[in-house]
């Protein structure tokens, strides 16, 4: 019998059918970056690829008797600077382009905060929310054993992203524990505490966004005091985010998730929101506010946006529409390229993905070092080296942006690639 923990039957997430490519999109920014900072071209072409790419196509008993192939993917983009890093993403949407580019973005945020870790990613094309939970357990535990040749804590170390929770993360340790004959906790990060999950790490990523957003609004005279906040996405970043933001002191003014948004000027009660989605699926229809689309949110006026749910959510057809101070990227690259060159004419900052939302790698980081010491370290003292680290990357990144003249997804961008770029460069090319 499953002790799966149950959830509600939530809207699946929808693509959108003009999402913006986002594999061309992070080459791009690797291309332009390495021209700000003088990078030879044998590295770019070096980091233009993902090293190493799996497609699984695997077999899965439904319910209903039938048996159905999905597909999921494990790209691994560079492994100069140490074992690989990224989230298991399950999603409709789930493509190898789109894998590729996120774990591109991995290595970069990886760099960034100074982890030893090159980045990866890795999904199954699937519609989470319609499978039992029967389904999800069998689904994960196959994909695990397909990937069991190419993982592993010294070589890639998986973890949660959309669509997955601690609850995948244990069946995915469970799988490759019985493969290898005992207990492989480092294997994969975000577990639950109960089989060698960090304390602070189901929080981490959206404590590190709140801490970003606090630290962005003191430098741009923003007081929190009075701000009232947008988020895009109510899952575990969007959620989470909005909840630490709310304890600084924001308003949160309007959420949303795939299912639609809701607006309450006077401020939502974000733990009733919390529980009428998880009666609903979603929180749309929640009582005394007003709807607003699951896009159309971002246009809401407000001092601080954080979008967090999925890709390519701000773009050359919204950007100028946007009505916030501040935007803080939660999610992984949801402004294009294009919508960026907008919000700068618009002196909007923007504090981009790989340093707002890396609390979520950087204690998935500290849970690998536990489980490999088997030495464990209480929730103060994991959220106060996440705040050390983090406030060391933001001022880097800052500190940059400042005396460059460059935004701040550039100053992060350039700092990042300069550290892959040089490790690449010292460790030579083999044979
Ligand atoms: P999640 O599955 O827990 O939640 C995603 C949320 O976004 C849900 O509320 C969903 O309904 C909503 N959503 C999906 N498509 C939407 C759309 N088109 N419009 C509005 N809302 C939509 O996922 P998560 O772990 O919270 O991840 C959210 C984002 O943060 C992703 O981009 C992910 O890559 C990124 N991220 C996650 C982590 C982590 O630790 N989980 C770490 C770093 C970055």
């Amino acid at each position: 019998m499953t002790t799966a923990i149950s959830r509600p039957r939530r809207p699946a997430q929808v693509a959108d059918p003009d999402l913006p490519d986002a594999w061309a999109m992070a080459r791009a920014q690797l291309r332009a970056s390495a021209a700000r900072t003088g990078i030879e071209r044998d590295v770019v072409e070096r980091l233009s690829h993902c090293e190493r790419e799996f497609t699984l196509n695997f077999p899965v008993r439904m319910d209903d008797g039938t048996l159905h192939i999905f597909t999921g993917y494990r790209v691994q983009h560079s492994l100069a600077r140490g074992p690989v890093k990224g989230g298991l993403r399950y999603a409709p949407t789930v493509a190898i382009d789109e894998v590729r580019a996120l774990a591109m973005w991995m290595t970069w945020k990886c760099a960034l905060v100074g982890l030893p870790f090159g980045g990866a990613k890795g999904g199954v094309r699937c519609d989470p929310h319609s499978l039992s939970d029967g389904e999800r357990e069998r689904l994960t535990r196959r994909f695990a054993a397909g990937l069991v040749p190419v993982i592993g804590p010294a070589v890639d170390i998986p973890a949660p992203d959309l669509g997955t929770g601690p609850q995948e993360m244990a069946w995915f340790m469970d799988t490759v524990s019985m493969h290898v004959g005992h207990a492989q906790p480092g294997v994969v990060t975000g577990k639950p505490v109960s089989v060698g999950g960090s304390e602070g790490r189901a929080e981490a990523t959206g404590r590190g966004i709140a801490l970003c957003t606090a630290w962005a609004a003191d430098r741009l005279g923003i007081d929190l005091h009075r701000s009232r906040l947008v988020v895009q996405g109510f899952g575990n970043v969007g959620a989470t985010a909005a909840r630490l933001i709310h304890a600084q002191g924001a308003t949160v003014i309007a959420v949303a998730d795939a299912g639609g948004g809701i607006h309450r000027e006077e401020g939502l009660d974000l733990v009733a929101v919390a529980r009428h989605a998880r009666i609903h699926g979603t929180v749309a229809g929640f009582p005394g506010t007003e709807p607003v689309g699951r896009n159309g949110i971002l246009e809401v006026p407000c001092d601080v946006l954080v979008p967090a749910a999925v890709e390519g959510q701000i773009t050359s057809a919204n950007a100028s529409r946007l009505s916030c101070r501040l935007v803080v990227e939660g999610a992984n690259g949801p402004t294009t390229p294009e919508a960026d060159e907008i919000l700068l004419a618009r002196g909007i900052p923007v504090v981009p993905d790989i340093l707002c939302n890396s609390g979520g790698v950087v204690v998935s980081y500290f849970e690998w070092v536990q489980d490999l010491q088997q030495f464990f370290w209480n929730e103060a003292e994991v959220n106060a080296r996440l705040g050390a680290i983090m406030r060391t990357a933001f001022e880097a990144t800052w500190d940059r942006a400042t005396t460059s003249g460059t935004t701040l997804r550039e100053a992060a961008l350039d700092l990042a690639i300069s550290r892959v770029a040089e490790t690449i460069r010292v460790r030579g090319l083999y044979p």
